[in-house]
């Protein structure tokens, strides 16, 4: 049997990433490709460096994009930074939280962790009685924005504690990237990651990471090799120094590193804060539309993400059916419960290029069909005219 070329549906990515991708992007893809040493490409990356500092507002100098998804991210933070013994607190509120307390643990590392309720914010009375009980604690670890429930943490307060106690942090910010307000130099964070396949409307597979000066100073003192080859940041440091000598660590993804410089442009052009702007706006006419079919938020309205709404599913409504029926008819692919919340909510992505008007109302419309179908009882119509209502 001969195996000929793959072609995906056109869909329209509405869950919790990857999100739709802008076409400048995929044009960006298919670019020649050059080699990772040569002069023009070393001059995208110096580019590629300062657009990510533009889009975590830092100048740390240590910035640059691993060359894997962001659960590398978070694991070259884990990795560089907690050493044999380290202790780390670990704020848990969802999926994510979790992962960053099996890294602590497996780079040798013992994880105290602050347990909040999934689909609450990290809450910061809790981490201050736990920085007091634990004064030997040398790193805070938190995600910033939760995409397994949709809520949205205090990073700059958390921050402030964490500084008082003289802990380094260590932030996650996959989906809050371009999404959400995030002041990396302004707030003190140490060490964050993110991904290129959430608010920054890239493909899937890289991994925007920035180290402080005292994050830096903590891994150059390390007694102990950093236990992950790949992702040690001193010799990726080599290769993305900025020194203009690059020395070969690992082929860099040429075309996917086009991609992500074209998706920063995007956002630099829109402005940082223009996006997150424009992400509150379509949260909060697809929020209007929900409320007007019935539908529940699972998060408190100041503690929501505006890029990934988690919304109940209502009594007798059968989840697979539902979603099922907006990829085949709608094409529309919404996000199932993770964890705990897995068939008690979806995850509904305003991310990125997604984060659009038409998509809003489109998605409204096919919630409509499908839960009309399901026989959940509300006026057809009202939630569109509801999210209308928002733009207007
Ligand atoms: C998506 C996500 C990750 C993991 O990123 P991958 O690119 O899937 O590896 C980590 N943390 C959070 C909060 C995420 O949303």
């Amino acid at each position: 049997m001969t195996i000929t070329s793959f072609h995906p549906p056109q869909r329209t990515l509405m869950g919790p990433g990857p999100s739709d991708v802008h076409p400048r992007i995929t044009e960006a893809l298919a670019r020649p490709t050059i080699g990772h040493l040569d002069p023009e490409f070393i001059r995208m990356m110096d580019e590629l460096k300062s657009l990510i500092q533009y889009a975590f507002k830092t100048s740390n100098r240590l910035t640059l994009p691993i060359s894997a998804p962001g659960s590398a991210g978070m694991e070259a933070c884990f990795a560089n930074l907690v050493e044999e013994g380290d202790k780390v607190i670990v704020c848990i509120n969802g999926v994510f939280g979790g992962r960053m307390k099996e890294n602590v643990i497996r780079m040798g590392g013992t994880a105290i962790t602050v347990e909040s309720d999934w689909g609450r914010a990290v809450d910061p009375k809790a981490v201050e009685e736990t920085l007091n009980t634990h004064p030997d604690a040398k790193i805070l670890a938190f995600v910033h924005a939760e995409t397994s429930t949709g809520a949205r943490s205090d990073a700059k307060t958390l921050c402030e504690l964490a500084r008082k106690h003289n802990c380094l942090t260590i932030v996650d910010t996959v989906t809050s990237l371009a999404g959400s307000e995030l002041e990396v130099d302004e707030w003190g964070i140490d060490a964050i990651y993110s991904g290129s396949q959430k608010c920054l409307s890239c493909v899937p597979g890289l991994s925007p990471v920035s180290f402080s000066e005292a994050a830096i100073e903590k891994i150059q003192a390390r007694k102990t090799p950093v236990r992950s080859w790949f992702l040690d940041m001193n010799l990726i440091m080599g290769y993305w120094g900025g020194d203009g000598k690059r020395a070969y660590h690992h082929t860099a993804p040429v075309n996917q590193l086009y991609a992500l410089h074209e998706s920063l442009c995007l956002l630099q052009e829109e402005g940082l804060e223009n996006s997150w702007e424009r992400h509150k706006l379509h949260h909060q006419a697809l929020v209007a539309g929900l409320a007007a079919m019935g539908l529940e938020m699972l998060v408190p309205e100041e503690e929501r993400l505006a890029q990934l709404n988690a919304v109940v599913i209502p009594e007798g409504v059968n989840d697979g059916a539902v979603r099922q029926q907006l990829l085949a008819e709608y094409n529309l692919e919404i996000g199932a419960g993770l964890g705990a919340f897995a068939g008690k909510v979806w995850r509904i992505g305003l991310m990125g290029y997604a984060a659009n008007q038409t998509n809003v109302l489109n998605c409204l419309s096919a919630l409509e069909s499908a839960l009309l179908r399901q026989g959940h009882t509300f006026t057809p119509g009202e939630a569109v005219k509801a999210a209308i209502s928002i733009y207007q």
